[in-house]
């Protein structure tokens, strides 16, 4: 069985929304997991990340990058062709 990888997102209690820089659990604030794997990420960026963390308006560029990169470093861990969907 294939793990994932988890990324935890938090929308900060000054507004912002970033990807959780410390230990699990650490860090006050709204938080989401979303994980690696291609279709999560994509509905993650396509409005899912929003609703999760109660978050209005466009996601910052820097954390949609970040999550995209991520994602590419799964997929590159994993040996074999990646399965479309
Ligand atoms: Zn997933």
């Amino acid at each position: 069985m294939p793990q994932e990888a988890l990324i935890r997102v938090v929308h900060w209690a000054d507004g912002t929304i970033s990807i959780d820089p410390g230990p699990r659990g650490a860090v006050p604030g709204r938080g989401a997991y979303i994980c690696t794997r291609p279709g999560c990420v994509e509905r993650a960026l396509k409005g899912g990340l929003q609703k999760m963390l109660r978050f209005e308006g466009p996601l910052p560029a820097a954390l949609e990058e970040e999550l995209l990169e991520r994602m590419r470093r799964e997929r590159e861990g994993n040996d074999g062709e990646a399965q479309g969907s």
